[in-house]
């Protein structure tokens, strides 16, 4: 069973991700909780490049480049880490997949959502997942529970987290069998509590 979280930063997709895996590691379910991007250690010197440059600089990285880095530790996360778990029929649960490329990749920036949709599912080898819970709230919110921007990403305008946080809608109303859209303002225990909820049916299934 492959579970992915989505949302813009600071929605509390950590949280809910620690909270699903005790509620599935409670089943006796063993569990894989990983991240994008840094999921491998190729990733890890990949995200050190995404988000804080190269050799101390901040590095201006191309639109295409930055696509291309974040499809790299994807494929390379699906590949080491993902579809081994999977095939050993475990659980895994990531914070952020492909849609987050298409949300900031197509949906912040200049590409569109058909280029950055084609080079993911060539990356994952068309591995989706079978739920994806995207995390919902105004990122003005989100944004003000943030301690302080950590990276260049973080950093970028009210304006682009609001263009990314529609396209992150977009996605889930484009694809309501895979999507569930949870209202993340909402207390901690209540997130968890539609989370859960919709849990229990998919494992059902
Ligand atoms: O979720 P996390 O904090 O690890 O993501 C690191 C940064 O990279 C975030 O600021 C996020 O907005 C950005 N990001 C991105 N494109 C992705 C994934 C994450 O711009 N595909
Ligand atoms: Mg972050």
């Amino acid at each position: 069973l492959f579970i992915s979280f989505e949302g813009v930063d600071g929605v509390g997709k950590t949280t809910q991700v620690e909270r699903l895996r005790a509620y599935l590691e409670a089943q006796g379910r063993t569990v894989v909780v990983t991240r994008e991007p840094g999921g491998t250690a190729l990733g890890r010197a990949i995200r050190q490049m995404l988000l804080h440059g190269v050799d101390g600089g901040a590095a201006d990285i191309a639109p295409r480049t930055e696509a291309l880095l974040f499809a790299a530790d994807r494929a390379q996360h699906v590949a080491e880490t993902i579809r081994p778990a999977l095939e050993r029929g475990e659980v895994v649960i990531t914070d952020r997949y492909l849609d987050s490329s298409l949300a900031y990749q197509a949906g912040g920036r200049e590409l569109t959502l058909r280029e950055i949709k084609d080079l993911n599912l060539w990356a994952t080898n068309n591995l989706l997942p079978a739920r994806t819970y995207l995390l919902d709230m105004d990122p003005a919110l989100s944004h003000s529970r943030l301690q302080h921007a950590e990276d260049r990403m973080e950093s970028a305008g009210d304006d682009f987290q609001s263009r990314t946080r529609q396209a992150f809608l977009d996605l889930a109303a484009a694809e309501p069998t895979r999507f569930r859209v949870i209202d993340a303002s909402q207390r901690i225990e209540q997130v968890w509590a539609a989370i859960e909820v919709d849990v229990e049916t998919l494992l059902k299934e």
